[in-house]
This record gives C-alpha cells, sequence and structure tokens, in this order.
C-alpha cells in the first residue's frame, strides 16, 4: 500500500509539473500572440499613415494652390493615385493574410495558361515597375497548370513589387519561365542587394525583414508569407535564392504539370 501510495503521490507531482509546463507554455504563446499583435498594429499605424500623409500633402497643395502650372498639378495627382494604391494593396494584403490565416481560402483552380497569368500581371504592375527594365523570358512551350488565377497573380505582383522596391532604379527585373520534368517553375530575378544565405528561409515568415531599413519602406512583411500560403494553397512551392552569392535575389515557383495534360506536352 505504501508503495502505491507512493507511486500515486509521484504520479500526481508528475501531472502538476505537466500541467505548470502546460500553464507556462500556454503563458508564453499567449505573449508571443501579444507580441506579433502589437508588432501588426505598428505596423499597420505606419503603414496606414505614411500613404495618407502623402495622400493629404499632395490633396492640400491642389486645394491651397490654385495657380499651379499643369505640371505641378499632374504631379501632384500622380502621387496621390500612387499612393492611394499603395493603401489599396496594403489593405489587399492584410485580408489575404486574415484568409489565410483564418482558414477560409479556397482556391478557385482551373487550367491556366501561365504566359498569360504573367502578362495580366505585368500589365497590372507596370507603374510599380516604370523605374525598372523588365524583361521576360517564357519557354513557348510551357504547358497549362492547374492554378487560381487570382492568387497565382497576386504571388508574381507580390514578387514583383518586393523586387521594385528593393533593386535600385534602372536594373533589369526579370520574369522566367519554363518546363522542368514534370512541373513548370517560374522565376522572378533582380539586380537587387540579394537575400544573405542564412536568411534565406526566414523571408517567408510573417513580418520578418533582412535588412533593419527596411522596415522604414511602406510595406507589411505579409507579402512572401501571402505568396507561400497561396502557393502551397494551389499545391505548389516557393523559394527564394540568390542569382550569385549575395547579389540578385531570386524567387522561384514551381507548380506541378497535372496529369491530364503531361501526355500531350510531355517532351
Ligand atoms: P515587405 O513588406 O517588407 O517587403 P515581404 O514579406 O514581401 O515584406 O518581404 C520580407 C523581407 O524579405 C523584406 O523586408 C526584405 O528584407 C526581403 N526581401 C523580399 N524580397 C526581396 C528582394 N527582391 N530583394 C532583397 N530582399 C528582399
Amino acid at each position: 500500500q505504501r508503495l502505491l501510495d507512493a507511486l500515486s503521490d509521484q504520479a500526481a507531482l508528475a501531472i502538476e509539473r505537466i500541467n505548470l509546463s502546460e500553464e507556462f507554455d500556454k503563458a508564453q504563446r499567449a505573449a508571443e500572440r501579444d507580441r506579433l499583435q502589437a508588432a501588426l498594429l505598428t505596423s499597420i499605424s505606419h503603414d496606414l499613415r505614411t500613404p495618407l500623409a502623402s495622400i493629404l500633402g499632395a490633396a492640400d497643395g491642389l486645394a491651397a494652390l490654385p495657380e499651379l502650372t499643369p505640371d505641378d498639378r499632374k504631379a501632384l495627382l500622380s502621387t496621390i493615385q500612387e499612393e492611394a494604391e499603395r493603401l489599396n494593396r496594403f489593405i489587399a494584403n492584410l485580408l489575404d493574410m486574415t484568409k489565410l490565416e483564418s482558414g477560409a481560402l479556397m482556391p478557385n483552380m482551373g487550367l491556366v495558361d501561365v504566359s498569360e497569368v504573367v502578362g495580366s500581371t505585368l500589365r497590372r504592375a507596370e507603374r510599380i515597375l516604370a523605374d525598372h527594365r523588365v524583361e521576360t523570358e517564357l519557354a513557348p512551350d510551357l504547358p497549362m497548370v492547374r492554378l487560381d488565377p487570382v492568387l497565382f497573380e497576386q504571388v508574381l505582383f507580390n514578387l514583383l513589387d518586393n523586387a521594385s522596391k528593393y533593386a535600385p532604379a534602372g536594373t533589369a527585373i526579370r520574369v522566367a519561365g519554363r518546363r522542368e520534368g514534370m512541373s513548370v517553375r517560374l522565376q522572378v530575378l533582380d539586380e537587387g542587394p540579394g537575400i544573405p544565405q542564412p536568411e534565406l528561409g526566414r523571408v517567408f515568415d510573417k513580418f520578418y525583414r533582412v535588412r533593419k531599413s527596411d522596415s522604414q519602406r511602406a510595406g507589411t512583411g505579409l507579402g512572401l508569407a501571402i505568396c507561400r500560403g497561396f502557393v502551397e494553397a494551389m499545391g505548389g512551392t516557393i523559394e527564394a535564392g540568390n542569382r550569385v552569392v549575395g547579389h540578385g535575389a531570386v524567387f522561384t515557383v514551381t507548380l506541378p504539370v497535372p496529369d491530364a495534360v503531361k501526355p500531350e506536352t510531355a517532351p
């Protein structure tokens, strides 16, 4: 009986320890959640206020200075337009992230011509790419792929947006697509600073930024997390790399070629 009592005391102690460590884990998770939420709020306030301040400034300029030259007026109007577009993208990113996290994302998959989606995304991104040289290199035999064109366009748009933000004006941004075995590989390559080797895996984490200075730029630190979530929801993978060590970021999206397409186009 004494042995049994001792054992049950031991068991009670062990259970208490487990409970305590569970409590501790719970408290740690709650603290981490609070920290992320605070970071999100700070980031959101900053990212909403920066473009809003530019919009208000430009609108004030337009209202207060009736003797503006047509060129000045045009410049102020295009500031308003660009900053409003930035706000729009930012809010879209936040909504996308919410959808991903709540599990409410339902990809609307269909057989799609990747070249067409690349074309429509490049047209949509024309304004943000205006300061760069855009080169496309799409293999003529790109097979059709199963994807959700809206999600895929968002992925490509985020990658182009990053390339235009982080690579210096005047450099080339390349979009390359080719078939590789039973997959289609689409890459966005730039001539910017690239991503340090040890950080390659982390750039897809929420709020992760490689350089401290990156958080000064408009952006949420959510773009690549959304890219990964969307690509994986479509059954693909996304990877970060560099063209050469320490220079030129390369983002590679790989999507499987569906069985129905394979026999017709297999080499
Ligand atoms: P952000 O809103 O900061 O651009 P992202 O999730 O899109 O957030 O990117 C995360 C971080 O990865 C960026 O802050 C930047 O440090 C790095 N990064 C993303 N794309 C590139 C790129 N093309 N070249 C260099 N660094 C990049």
